[in-house]
This record gives C-alpha cells, sequence and structure tokens, in this order.
C-alpha cells in the first residue's frame, strides 16, 4: 500500500509556455482544498537538488492565473540527469518533508520524473506544459492555445502590409520536430503554404503554388514555415530561392520568434490548466503514480509517463487535407 501523502511538490521545468502559472495556482488550491501542505520548486529540477522551496497556501498564487511565463522560473539542469543530482535532489525532498511532486513541463522533464521514480519509489504526476502540442497522450498540451493565437494575431497584422504591397511573407515559427503550431496557425491565418518538419513537399511545388496564387489574381501571399521545415533551407535562403526563380515576387521575411512562448494565456489555456492541476493532486492522492495528465474529447485522462515521452503526437490528416484545399 501506498505511503500516505502530506505534503506535495510543484514546479515547471523546461522551456516555459503560457498556462503553467495557472497550473500552478491549481495544484496550490487544490492541496489548499484536500488540506494537505504545498511547497513550490523554483527553478525546475536545478532548484530541487540546491533545495530552493517555498511554503505555499491558497493566497500564495493570487493574481497569476493571467500571466505568461511562470512565476517558479524553469531552468535545464545537467545535474539532474547523474545519478548523484537525482540523490542529491531525493535528499532536499526528504529533508523538506516531501512525499509526491507534480512536474509542469515537456518530454525531458518527464522522463526526468520517471528515472527518479524509479530510482527512489517516489511518486510522481506530470502535466504537459509546452506550446508545441508534441506530448503523445493528451490533444492539447498547456500553452499550445495561446501560441497559436498570438501567431494568428501577429500573421494577421503582416498580412495587412503584405497585400497593401503585394508582398510574399514567408512567417518561421517555431516547431523543430513538430509542425503543429504552423499547420493550425497556417490555416487559422489563410496561409498560401504551410511548411512543416512532417512533410516534405519539396521547392518545386512551392514555386508551382506560388506562380499558381499569383496567375489567380491573389494580391498577396504567406508562407508559414516551422523551424525544422524539411526543404533544407531556412527562411531567408527560401526567400533569396524564390526571388531567383520568381523574380515577379517581392519577398519578405518574418521570424516570429519567442514572443511565440509569451502572453496571457488563453482562456482555454487557463481552463485546462485548472483541471489537469485538480486531477493531479487528486491522482496522486490516490495513490497512483508515473502518470501524465491529458485531455481528451474533453474528457480528461491519464496516461502512464513512459507511454507519453515514447514518440511526438503526429499531425492530424485531415488537418493537412483542409489545409491543401483551402490553398487552392
Ligand atoms: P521542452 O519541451 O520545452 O524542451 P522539456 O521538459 O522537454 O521541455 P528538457 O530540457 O528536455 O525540457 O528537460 C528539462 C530537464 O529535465 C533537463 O534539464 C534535465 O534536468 C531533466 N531531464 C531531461 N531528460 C532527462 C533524463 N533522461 N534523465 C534525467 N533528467 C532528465
Amino acid at each position: 500500500m501506498a505511503n500516505k501523502i502530506n505534503k506535495i511538490a510543484v514546479f515547471t521545468s523546461g522551456g516555459d509556455s503560457p498556462g503553467m502559472n495557472a497550473a500552478i495556482r491549481s495544484v496550490v488550491r487544490t492541496c489548499a482544498y484536500m488540506k494537505i501542505e504545498c511547497v513550490a520548486i523554483y527553478r525546475g529540477y536545478q532548484g530541487m537538488i540546491d533545495g530552493d522551496f517555498k511554503e505555499m497556501n491558497a493566497r500564495s498564487v493570487n493574481n497569476i492565473i493571467n500571466k505568461g511565463g511562470t512565476i517558479l522560473k524553469s531552468a535545464r539542469c545537467e545535474e539532474f540527469r547523474t545519478p548523484e543530482g537525482r540523490k542529491a535532489a531525493y535528499e532536499q525532498l526528504r529533508k523538506e518533508g516531501v512525499d509526491a511532486f507534480v512536474v509542469i513541463g515537456g518530454n525531458g522533464s518527464f522522463a526526468g520524473a520517471l528515472k527518479f521514480n524509479e530510482e527512489f519509489n517516489f511518486p510522481v504526476m506530470g502535466i504537459p506544459g509546452t506550446i508545441d502540442n508534441d506530448i503523445l497522450g493528451t490533444s492539447y498540451t498547456l500553452g499550445f492555445d495561446t501560441a497559436i493565437n498570438t501567431v494568428v494575431e501577429a500573421i494577421d497584422k503582416i498580412r495587412d502590409t503584405a497585400s497593401s504591397h503585394n508582398r510574399l511573407f514567408f512567417v518561421e515559427v517555431m516547431g523543430r520536430d513538430v509542425g503543429h503550431i504552423a499547420l493550425n496557425a497556417g490555416v487559422g491565418a489563410g496561409a498560401e503554404e504551410i511548411l512543416i518538419p512532417e512533410q516534405n513537399l519539396g521547392l518545386e511545388r512551392l514555386l508551382d503554388s506560388l506562380k499558381r496564387s499569383k496567375k489567380s489574381g491573389k494580391s498577396s501571399s504567406i508562407v508559414i514555415v516551422a523551424e525544422g521545415d524539411k526543404t533544407g533551407k531556412n527562411v531567408f535562403e527560401l526567400k533569396d530561392y524564390v526571388e531567383t526563380h520568381l523574380p515577379i515576387y517581392d519577398v519578405r521575411v518574418s521570424v516570429l520568434g519567442h514572443m511565440q512562448r509569451g502572453g496571457n494565456p488563453t482562456c482555454f489555456d487557463r481552463v485546462l490548466a485548472s483541471r489537469m492541476g485538480v486531477k493531479s493532486v487528486e491522482a496522486l492522492l490516490e495513490g497512483k503514480s508515473n502518470y501524465m495528465v491529458g485531455i481528451r474529447d474533453n474528457k480528461l485522462i491519464l496516461t502512464p509517463i513512459a507511454e507519453a515521452i515514447k514518440a511526438h503526437t503526429p499531425v492530424d490528416e485531415e488537418l493537412i487535407r483542409v489545409s491543401d484545399i483551402m490553398t487552392t
């Protein structure tokens, strides 16, 4: 039988994403509701090793549901990858009287939690916090909805200037390994072409599409390029390539960069974070461990972390088809 849990730690790890604060708030308030103690850890696994803890109560998380980033700071920590680092972290948790933790982060943070559980039989629960939406076992990760709305808003603005000057814009968005942001924001913003890591459409197709677009009388075009697209060219090289082969186009590049990670979370991300926070604490109190909280068909589900970190969520084939049809 699992030991009784009296104190839960919560922290954020890896890349930050909008909605992390709402998730921290939810974990802290659920602990208060359940009348168990809660402690926050600053700077992820690094703070765990350093003993950078703070006791939390329901009032410690006032006025953060609307804030982007993470009040607990995030960090990458090489030391935690070593058995010595994890042992030091375990000793700090024991010293603090922590019985279980909730980690809000991505695949790497979950892999670390899993290893930690294997070594110390310590109960762990994961909440997927990343704008990339690439974690198996959930239709949405925290921050994805905010990020695609940020991208759509930026592209709407770029479109205004693009159409005033009959220009073609290449807009680079985040997504080294997966194209969820590019595909969703691209369809939402009415992009001409969407280049994602999962598909190599080839440069010929891009030129054909742009030629067709010009012929059909479109005054401007937006091409979304995920960071990890497979054309073998970055956005600036794509600009040069198109200008060389289609001199009719006046091409500009916009790299959206880290603005995609920031900003106030959307209502969707706040609600999702609140739900996931409650579920994570409830699951730990039910004696569960090594799960990630996810959402599917608007129902919260638990997926073993070992499954969640196995692969990236594939892009939606139906959405690719919709995108193809919309660009005719
Ligand atoms: P993002 O999706 O933004 O990259 P992430 O959680 O995947 O977020 P990582 O940098 O991969 O971010 O991992 C965060 C931290 O988790 C690492 O700095 C390290 O401390 C820990 N970690 C990652 N992988 C492992 C592992 N295999 N074993 C132990 N710890 C790990």
